[in-house]
């Protein structure tokens, strides 16, 4: 069973989200499409998956929703700040011996199934 938009917002906010604002604050939609369907959902009737997309309680089973909040959490907010900040640490070391290096030359590929990471520029 796949965790919903709503409760993984829940567990964000540490309440349950009831206006826009609220969902806002989470850096959640409280309104969307379901990626394979194209049905208009709302939080409670919607999940995060694995392509980084939402898809409907229906679709779901077959586009890889989380089991937990903590891990839907840490996929959709953790792990991307964690990369971001890795990614400034490695620019900033690669700086002091390629100057030239641009900012938007780096990209950071973390491998979760091999735990190696990929720099390309
Ligand atoms: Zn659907």
């Amino acid at each position: 069973m796949s965790i919903t938009i709503m409760e993984l917002a829940t567990f964000r906010l540490k309440r349950e989200p009831t206006t826009m604002a609220d969902f806002e604050e989470a850096n959640l939609p409280m309104l969307g499409g379901c990626q394979a369907c194209g049905a208009t959902v709302a939080a409670y009737n919607s999940c995060p998956t694995k392509s980084g997309y939402i898809a409907c309680v229906g679709c779901v089973p077959e586009h890889f929703g989380y089991e937990t909040v903590e891990q839907a959490n840490y996929a959709v907010f953790l792990y991307p700040a964690a990369r971001e900040k890795l990614r400034n640490l490695l620019f900033a070391a690669l700086k002091d011996f390629e100057p030239w290096v641009d900012d938007e030359d780096i990209c950071v590929v973390v491998d979760k199934v091999n735990f190696s990471i990929k720099i390309c520029d």
